[in-house]
């Protein structure tokens, strides 16, 4: 295992192996070659802000970047397939279709076999790749596979990879002995990326261009099956977010990456009526929508803990 203690870290940067600042700069071009899309959750991109200025992050971040070229790349697509345009050739379209939608330059794609319906962006702002699970291909239709890569193409067109991998990194067995890094960042870089999943979820909608797919996909994520999602009422699942709020339970969210299911799905359901959605995405004529303002501000109070 590399040894990533904060000891060893001064030692090698004194080695003039590279400094911190390095990699700060690193991280600041990329980040600000990365526009963020004029659909984003706006508290998202204001947490990011704070995050990338606080350094103790930035000390994981020179790490991380050693690991993810060193080994943790290689290791991933070890038993990976990788999506081209001769292979997987369904999966390929659909990633350009979003690509172009929400103009960025598609990544590697790769499938893994796993039984679990997921799929992530890792990686490096320059060096990011999105991984599909199995699972998710076998289960999902062409048009929720198109919501569930628009979201993953969301997290690279708004900045989000490198601190998403941070957290990935730090949950790993080989970030162990990065214990400087305190309890309170950690819940602050979580609650970063329960924001960002909002943006992401957008970004899905606008690639799916419906809101029906785009929910259900999110709900059949949760479940896992197909078959089971035919025998689920949304309506009725979304009640549960009524059943959870005030209770001691809604606390567990703290430590999660994601908002509780049933809190997505209303904000995307909110995000859909605003006006953005409704004249950029549609091309409706109609004004009755919602402002990003207005809507951003309603969505803090369901996504609120
Ligand atoms: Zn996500």
């Amino acid at each position: 295992m590399v040894d990533l203690s904060f000891n060893n870290y001064v030692r090698e940067m004194k080695a003039n192996t590279g400094t911190p600042d390095d990699f700060s700069t690193y991280r600041h071009q990329k980040q600000q070659d990365a526009p963020s899309g004029d659909y984003v959750y706006r508290p998202d991109q204001d947490a990011l802000r704070t995050l990338q200025r606080l350094k103790p992050l930035n000390l994981t971040i020179s790490a991380l970047v050693r690991f993810w070229k060193e080994s943790w790349r290689g290791e991933l697509l070890g038993h990976a397939v990788k999506v081209t345009p001769r292979q997987f050739s369904n999966l390929y379209q659909i990633g350009m279709e979003c690509a172009e939608e929400l103009h960025l330059v598609l990544p590697p794609m790769y499938v893994i076999q796993n039984p679990y319906l997921n799929a992530m962006t890792l990686g490096l702002e320059d060096d990011s790749i999105i991984i599909i699970h199995s699972a998710t291909v076998d289960h999902l239709s062409r048009e929720e596979l198109k919501s569930v890569i628009g979201h993953e193409c969301g997290h690279i067109a708004n900045g989000h990879v490198l601190y998403h991998t941070v957290a990935q990194f730090l949950a790993s067995g080989a970030a162990m002995l990065i214990a400087w890094l305190a309890q309170p960042l950690r819940m602050m870089l979580l609650d970063w990326i329960r924001k960002s999943e909002i943006t992401a979820d957008r970004a899905g909608l606008i690639c799916a261009q419906d809101e029906t797919i785009a929910t259900r996909t999110l709900v059949k994520l949760a479940l896992g099956s197909q078959n089971l999602y035919e025998q689920v009422n949304v309506d009725e699942y979304l009640k549960q977010l009524d059943e959870l709020r005030g209770t001691i339970g809604k606390f567990a969210e703290l430590t999660q990456t994601h908002p509780f299911l049933p809190k997505r799905v209303k904000a995307l359901q909110l995000f859909a009526k605003s006006k953005y959605y409704q004249q950029r995405v549609l091309g409706m004529e109609s004004t009755g929508g919602m402002s990003m303002t207005k809507l951003d501000e309603h969505v803090a109070k369901i996504i609120a803990i």
